[in-house]
């Protein structure tokens, strides 16, 4: 039994498949990440066009199946090309990032919308802002929390509660006390200023990122992201 639905997604890498043909994988927002087969996309004046790029957001129409995991595409019809990220080698490099991870952390069948969301947004603000290290730095740090780990940051140490406290723990996953951060390994001293970004970063309107995190911030956030989501430094480097 097959059956014909539509879902929005967003084309996180293709591979060639047979002499004309391509498997794109897509995270949807119907039923996660799949696979969906698009016959003859290879072919001159395929009727899949542009939309099967990287980093497109389509509207497919798709048959699924109960017994396969490889479904077959219908159709896509563009709904956000993202196309200027591709032309330049800043933003394609960020680009390319972001969806490595947001296939990491994605499974067929595993809808996460706001995982979702989160990417649209940063994608969509990253055409037109100049801030583009920052929003990659955000995405990390939002993407992980939404995968299940997010930090603690909204109280004062999280050991003894005591408010003053400016370093990060990346293994505890939020802010420690001097006296707490003695001898634990994986702290980041940071100042007044570093830590309210933090705090900001977790839910600041995605558009009003501008300028550059500090280099501390960039590494606390990548190492967070590293520790509790298992990933190796060529996934998050
Ligand atoms: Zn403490």
């Amino acid at each position: 039994m097959s059956r014909l639905v539509r879902s929005e997604g967003l084309v996180l890498r293709t591979r060639a498949f047979r002499e004309s043909s391509k498997i794109a994988t897509v995270l949807t927002r119907r039923t996660g990440r799949i696979d969906l087969l698009a016959r003859g996309a290879r072919k001159p004046g395929s009727r899949f066009g542009a939309a099967l790029e990287i980093g497109t957001e389509d509207s497919f129409i798709y048959y699924e199946r109960e017994t396969k995991t490889l479904w077959t595409l219908s159709s896509a019809d563009i709904l956000r090309s993202h196309q200027s990220l591709r032309e330049n080698p800043a933003t394609l490099t960020v680009l390319a990032r972001i969806l490595k991870l947001l296939y990491y952390l994605s499974q067929p069948g595993e809808v996460n919308n706001r995982l979702y969301n989160l990417t649209l947004a940063v994608l969509n603000a990253l055409e037109t802002s100049k801030a583009s290290d920052a929003l990659h730095d955000l995405f990390i740090w939002r993407a992980t929390a939404l995968s299940g780990y997010p930090p603690r940051i909204d109280e004062g140490c999280i050991v003894c509660g005591k408010s003053e406290a400016i370093n990060f723990s990346v293994s505890q996953g939020g802010f420690v006390c001097s006296e707490h951060s003695q001898g634990e390994k994986n702290v980041f001293r940071l100042n007044i200023q570093e830590r309210d970004i933090l705090v900001r970063l977790s839910d600041v309107p995605v558009g009003e990122i501008k300028g550059k995190l500090s280099s501390t911030l960039s590494r606390l956030i990548r190492q967070y992201a590293r520790y509790h989501l298992h990933a190796d430094e060529k996934l998050i480097p």
